[in-house]
């Protein structure tokens, strides 16, 4: 609670006694911590691969690098690190983005979702062969939303399935319609999640295993900005996970 005290005076001018005032803080207080731990973080992330940038360019400005070899193992290096520093920034600006956004509804259009699987089936083909992953995409319902955002929001989910999968794995991504709902669903048979770290996933920068999710280019932003997403078209997302056996999550929609 915050507490403000103010005399109460009469009209002569003396103080008669006291009006306290209390309000509630709890939620204003996490919200603070929130974005504190927010910054905190976003410091931390970007700061990891500017040093390494940073680092290498040094050896190299001071000619302690005569090698060939390695002087283009650096520079792969500093290419690297670049790539994640813009896709960390990228992820950011567009939380922020959802974080302010106050969409007028005419700007909303039909989005196939259908379509949309279809399409990021072909994008993820290539990835998920590469990890000896089969992916599958059926089914249709249509949605009110920005295509653009949902597709972002389907790759998040259909590239964490494949990512977090097994040599001779599998990923299923429908669509069904029920009862005035479009539902989205996107499983795998992948490494799981265990079951004290489900609740926190969606937790920006939160990762169950930080050097898997960051040899695999993850920033930890992916399934917040999925759940931001979502729920900004009046989605629902909900998890389901089994260790070692695999992982589904579905995004309910009302139906356009
Ligand atoms: P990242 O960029 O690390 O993939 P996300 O926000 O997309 O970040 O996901 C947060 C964490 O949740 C991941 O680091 C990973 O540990 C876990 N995770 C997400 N999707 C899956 C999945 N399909 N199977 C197993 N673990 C997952």
């Amino acid at each position: 609670y915050r507490c403000i005290v103010s005399p109460a005076k009469s009209k002569e001018g003396l103080t008669t006694g006291a009006v306290l005032f209390l309000s509630d803080v709890t939620e204003i207080i996490r919200l603070e911590r929130v974005r504190s731990d927010f910054a905190a973080n976003v410091s931390h992330e970007l700061k990891t691969p500017l040093t390494a940038i940073k680092g290498f360019s040094e050896l190299m400005d001071a000619g302690l690098v005569a090698d060939d070899e390695k002087k283009r193992e650096y520079i792969r290096l500093i290419m690297k690190e670049s790539d994640r520093l813009m896709g960390l920034i990228n992820d950011i600006l567009k939380l922020a983005e959802l974080e302010n956004a106050t969409e007028e509804p005419q700007r909303l259009e039909i989005v196939s979702l259908g379509n949309i699987v279809k399409e990021v089936q072909v994008v993820l083909e290539g990835k998920a062969r590469e990890r000896q992953v089969t992916l599958s995409a059926c089914g249709d319902g249509s949605i009110r939303a920005d295509q653009e955002r949902i597709r972002e929001m389907v790759i998040n989910l259909v590239d964490n399935a494949v990512k977090y999968n097994r040599p001779g794995g599998r990923v299923d991504v429908s669509v069904r319609q029920m009862d005035g709902k479009v539902i989205l669903t996107v499983a795998d048979t992948g490494i799981g999640i265990p079951l004290e770290h489900q609740e926190r996933v969606f937790e920006r920068f939160y990762r169950v295993d930080k050097g898997r999710s960051r040899k695999s280019g993850g920033t930890g932003l992916g399934l917040s900005i999925v759940r931001h997403t979502a729920e900004h078209y009046g989605g629902v997302v909900a998890l389901e996970s089994e260790e070692q056996v695999g992982t589904r999550i579905t995004v309910t929609f009302p139906k356009a």
